[in-house]
């Protein structure tokens, strides 16, 4: 079995493009999370080697002009070729169903790769309003000062996508579901909308994964991950990744890696090449658990609303139940009630200050359970108004959920509720 998953093209083709399409297509996603990975060394290790070491020797100097002109394959130096990046690229490709994948050092990392690989000045992107604060600065600010244009769009109205186009416009960014509000996006149609324009569409698949949701097989070009999240699944390293075809891979990603060197390193490949192994059942346990606690806590007598997919009540409710494998993924929000805005942040502070056990930090995709307050943290540079645009009002808390029972995760958010 593992002579098909380990085929030849990685280990044969290490210039960085890892092409899945000779894979057996006979594996489920669940069998190639686990398996799929470049050739075993001569050692035949069973847990995938890390090969932590900045370069490769070469047999020889004819050989060694060979490899660096392209003619030939070969492990060279790892900022671009890497058999442990190597390994997660070709695992997260499948897992996606693309063609191929290229590690970065972060999630932000990997837009400004796709930025720089498929951006010039001139260009026009079109990207939702609500995507991840620092995709929108490095749009909307660093990208401005070399002449893109970016036009920040709705999240959920296509209509506004639609009229947004311009004759330049190369690039659609969307990201599904959002936060911390979970608003979700029609990948299917934005492809469509995007691919009428001739321009590419980029999803940043962070919240779901390929587990839940695979935004290539709905029309998308190219899809973002921050491997920080879900992949590595345990809080441990920053990572990233674009997944996309091979030519574009080859042709407009792994030249600039090469050049500019936003490269992931060995071993935190490696810690999210063994997060993707347990990457099905967690992100399906962590569903059900977020759903229960959606529930438990649409009900509850201090809470005025609750903001998850997973939920009838949820506006894409619908949508995002066809789109993501019918799971909710495991991020939800809510509002505390509260009388005035003063007293709107006071009471979330509260909660948020009484638990015992949740994780107060701004990551989330850990198996431990996160709790943030959005409006004086991942969205503290928005001015007030901007933030009451988006719906983001100061008795606003995200949970993360992981995989601590959902008993005592109740209990100890409880013990904040139930004092205010
Ligand atoms: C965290 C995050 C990023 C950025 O990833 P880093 O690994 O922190 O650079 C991008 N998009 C989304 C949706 C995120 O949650």
């Amino acid at each position: 079995m593992s002579k098909h998953l380990d085929s030849k093209d990685s280990g044969s083709k290490p210039s960085g493009s890892n092409s899945a399409v000779d894979a057996s297509p006979a594996y489920h996603l669940d069998t190639l999370a686990v398996r799929a990975a470049v050739d075993k060394s001569q050692y035949g290790e069973n847990s995938e080697s890390l090969y932590l070491t900045s370069s490769f020797t070469q047999p020889d100097s004819q050989t060694a002009a060979r490899r660096f002109s392209g003619e030939e394959d070969g492990y060279i130096y790892s900022r671009f070729t890497n058999p442990t990046v190597a390994s997660m690229e070709k695992r997260l490709a499948l897992l996606e169903g693309s063609e191929a994948c290229i590690g970065t050092s972060s999630g932000m990392s990997a837009v400004l790769l796709l930025c720089m690989g498929l951006l010039k000045s001139g260009d026009h992107v079109v990207c939702s309003r609500s995507v991840f604060g620092s995709t929108i600065k490095l749009l909307g600010s660093e990208f401005a000062k070399f002449g893109v244009e970016t036009t920040f769009v709705s999240q959920t109205d296509t209509k506004e996508w639609k009229d947004a186009v311009r004759a330049n416009t190369k690039l659609f960014f969307a990201e599904t579901p959002t936060n911390p509000l979970t608003e979700v996006c029609d990948i299917k149609a934005l492809s469509a909308i995007a691919h009428a324009s001739k321009a590419l569409l980029a999803v940043d698949n962070c919240f779901c994964t390929p587990a839940l949701q695979r935004p290539i097989l709905l029309g998308a070009d190219l899809v973002i991950h921050s491997g920080t999240k879900y992949l590595d699944g345990q809080g441990r390293v920053v990572a990233g990744a674009i997944c996309a075809s091979e030519q574009l891979v080859r042709e407009k990603f792994i030249p600039v890696m090469r050049s500019a060197g936003m490269s992931l390193s060995p071993f935190n490949a490696w810690v999210v090449l063994k997060g993707m192994e347990t990457l099905g059942i967690r992100m399906k346990a962590q569903s059900e658990q977020a759903l229960s606690f959606a529930t438990w806590l649409q009900t509850h007598p201090k809470v005025s609303k609750v903001y998850y997919p997973g939920l009838t009540s949820h506006p894409q409710h619908e949508l995002a139940m066809k789109q993501q494998s019918g799971m909710g993924g495991a991020v939800l929000s809510f509002d505390v009630k509260a009388s005035s805005p003063q007293d709107a942040r006071q009471k979330a502070f509260a909660v948020i200050d009484k638990t015992e056990l949740m994780s107060v930090t701004a990551n989330l995709g850990d198996v431990k359970t996160i709790i943030t307050h959005p409006p004086s943290t991942s969205h503290g540079r928005l001015t007030e108004e901007q933030r009451h645009l988006a719906g983001i009002e100061q008795n606003l808390i995200r949970i993360a959920v992981g995989l601590e029972h959902l008993d005592d995760l109740k209990r100890d958010l409880s013990l904040g509720l139930d004092a205010i």
